[in-house]
């Protein structure tokens, strides 16, 4: 089942919802427009009067009313929280030192400044880095083994960190939240070689 990327009124992203948690929007009137194709149809139930049984179709991406706790929860939580899942996804699942690529058991998060020298577990400190590598710096400053970072750890935005943690995103909905990427985003490259 694909995720339904919900914005606000404003054309936002805000996050991803259920095609059922969507079909309550839909139901309670709080979707303001579509953006995205139409993805599912679902059938409800038979009017009384008409006899005919209702239908909704569900889009892929649907701009809702701003509810006041959402809009301050996406407004102040500027820092996304940091998982392994889109740290990987951040960094196209290269290791960011001999730069190959490896399936997600075999890859780790490597601390560029070790926790053992002050280094701390924050995105711009962070990469992903195979199991080798990683084991291979220890408790290293990269440039004290002869190794060098692929590419500068950064901390994503509210839209790169929606598009790293989304499964199986449509076409449709990578475009939309490219749009809201920053412009310098490394993001923009990594998702053209993609496709
Ligand atoms: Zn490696």
């Amino acid at each position: 089942m694909h995720q339904i990327l919900r914005s606000n009124v404003a054309g936002m992203p805000l996050e991803w919802i259920s095609y059922q948690q969507a079909a309550r929007l839909y139901c309670s009137g709080q979707v303001c427009y579509v953006i995205g194709r139409p993805l599912y149809h679902l059938g409800g139930g038979i009017n009384a009067i008409t006899r005919r049984r209702s239908k909704m179709t569900i889009h892929s991406i649907i701009a809702t009313d701003n509810h006041p706790g959402n809009y301050l929860k996406f407004q102040t939580r500027s820092v996304p929280p940091l998982h392994n899942a889109p740290l990987f996804r951040r960094d196209g699942y290269l290791c960011m030192y001999c730069g190959h690529h490896y399936p997600t058991h075999l890859l780790s998060r490597d601390h560029v400044r070790p926790l053992s020298r002050g280094g701390q577990d924050i995105w711009p400190n962070v990469v992903t880095a195979c199991k080798r590598c990683n084991n291979a710096k220890a408790g290293w400053m990269p440039e004290e083994v002869g190794m060098e970072l692929l590419a500068v750890p950064f901390v994503p935005s509210h839209a790169e960190y929606i598009y790293l943690q989304g499964r199986r995103v449509l076409t449709d909905q990578m475009e939309y939240l490219m749009a809201h990427f920053p412009r310098t985003s490394p993001l923009h490259e990594r998702l053209r070689d993609l496709k």
